[in-house]
């Protein structure tokens, strides 16, 4: 059967690009959250596609755009809205989108140098001019006998990096698997990607070892990871990785990278940074700092599909061995020899992740980078900081709220104070966040920081700027100040709590 032939989808595709620009166009006119229970997209699928069964015969495509306006778009939560605050941003560019049809337009797999050599070395020189343009230490890129990827997430990345450790750190391994003397470090803030990875490649939770931050922090104590790892190997136990996260998902805390590596060495272990969020702020030259020690570590990610403008799947992670990766992961059936892998001159990135397929994720970052320069990116990143300075100003000026922690770059952590205790503050920020999402303007998380519930504001959307921050900010307050005019009603606790690390 022949796909649709080139000219009809020349036609076809300015009708899906056409609905593509109106649905941005329109965006901000939407509630930022749809208005369905569960099971309603079920019930409107279920006249034409269960009762009625899959389509036999071809069906044309405004049938399906029709079905997108009447049941997709009224159930999509829009994250390309720009009053969209919550979890962290996933921002979906024109330009990568643009970049993600020409890659699909290709239609390669890229698992082989093999299967398509441009698939991977577009990829290698991206991530060498992306390590250079963050400030990476040059020993991250091919050049330096390291080198970068794209996986499809920073768990991937987070998994892969703990393989590579657990071969390094037993070279037997590979033929006997874990033997439950591994550890693994990490605190009570670093992402549960983490904590998912040690179960997937057997340890148990029982393998991962909680450090505590340092007193009034919530960042990583390099003494009692020190402790902890000597406590550890001094016990016959072996340390085989310490997570360092730049930018924790809840307050944005910064793990002091140069320490931990400098305590993780003592035992060869293995360092790997998850900045997935906060880690390409570096592009822009006064916020290096964040990549202070990294220099000194095993392996860095950070996510282009959060902040920066590259839609999702896009996670750009560093090693420092080119061989690591392979080495642990590598296993070659006769189908997939090939004369260009055995010459040693090619990197074949299926040896650099779980799958074998892989998509040409390079092309939409290339899109991205391409379209707006890296003056734009950073304009990009700039602009969200400045508004969460201004935010931040407003909290402390404002006696009804508190920051919950130490504003970290675009992220700020607020609080309702009541005067009344912490549980009535905590009520009350609670119905604070729960009326400014029903408000349809504007998306909020929460967290909870030493217990205590906390809304999460993170700036980052597309189209986010200072008109939408201010407008939240007026929520805000207007909410709080109804809050506490209508004790004890508002602050009445709807029993429920919980965290949003996603
Ligand atoms: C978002 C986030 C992750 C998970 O990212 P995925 O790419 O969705 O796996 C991991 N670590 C941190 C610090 C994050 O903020």
């Amino acid at each position: 059967m022949p796909d649709v032939d080139p000219e009809e989808f020349r036609r076809l595709g300015h009708a899906v690009v056409d609905w593509i620009a109106d649905y941005r166009a329109g965006v901000a006119d939407r509630p930022v959250l749809p208005d369905v229970q569960p099971g309603w997209v079920r019930e409107q699928l279920t006249p034409t596609l269960l009762s009625a069964g899959l389509p036999e015969e071809p069906q044309p495509l405004a049938g399906l755009l029709d079905e997108i306006d009447r049941v997709v778009v009224p159930a999509t939560t829009h994250w390309q809205h720009p009053g969209f605050f919550g979890y962290f941003p996933a921002n979906a560019s024109l330009h990568s989108l643009l970049g993600d049809m020409l890659s699909t337009g290709l239609g390669v797999q890229g698992m082989l140098w093999a299967t398509s050599p441009a698939a991977t070395e577009v990829e290698q020189v991206l991530l060498d001019a992306m390590a250079a343009a963050l400030g990476l230490d040059a020993s991250f890129t091919f050049a330096g006998g390291g080198g970068g990827s794209i996986q499809d997430s920073a768990s991937s990345a987070a998994l892969v990096a703990l393989l590579a450790a657990l071969h390094r750190s037993n070279p037997d391994w590979r033929e006997r698997g874990v033997d439950g003397t591994e550890r693994v470090y990490a605190t009570a803030e670093t992402h549960s990607a983490l904590a998912k990875a040690v179960r997937v490649v057997g340890l148990g939770k029982q393998a991962l070892r909680i450090v505590e931050p340092s007193p009034g922090s919530l960042a990583m104590s390099p003494d009692a990871l020190a402790a902890a790892l000597r406590a550890d190997s001094e016990a016959g136990l072996r340390p085989v990785l310490v997570c360092a996260t730049v930018g924790t998902t809840g307050t944005g805390a910064i793990d002091p990278v140069r320490e931990i590596a400098h305590a993780a060495a003592e035992h060869g272990a293995w360092v790997h940074v998850d900045a997935a969020w906060a880690g390409v702020a570096a592009l822009c030259p006064e916020l290096r700092h964040l990549l202070d020690g990294v220099e000194l570590v095993d392996s860095f990610c950070t996510n282009a599909h959060k902040w920066l403008l590259t839609a999702f799947d896009a996670s750009l992670f560093w090693v420092r061995d080119a061989t690591a990766l392979p080495a642990a992961l590598s296993i070659t059936p006769e189908f997939l020899r090939n004369a260009a892998s055995e010459s040693g001159f090619v990197v074949d990135y299926r040896d650099w992740q779980v799958p074998l397929g892989r998509r040409f994720r390079a092309l939409k970052l290339w899109a991205v980078v391409h379209g707006h320069g890296l003056s734009g990116l950073r304009a990009h990143i700039r602009s969200h900081l400045a508004l969460a300075e201004k935010l931040a100003g407003q909290v402390r000026e404002d006696p009804t709220f508190e920051l919950a922690a130490e504003p970290s770059l675009a992220l700020v952590c607020l609080r309702v104070v009541t005067g009344d205790g912490p549980e009535s503050d905590d009520r009350a920020t609670r119905t604070v966040l729960e009326r400014v999402n029903a408000s349809g303007s504007a998306f909020l998380t929460h967290t909870t920081v030493g217990g205590r519930y906390v809304i999460r504001v993170a700036i980052g959307s597309l189209l986010t700027e200072s008109s939408h921050v201010d407008a939240l900010w007026e929520s805000l307050h207007d909410e709080a100040a109804k809050v506490l005019a209508n004790d004890p009603d508002d602050r009445r606790d709807p029993g429920h709590s919980g965290s949003t690390h996603v």
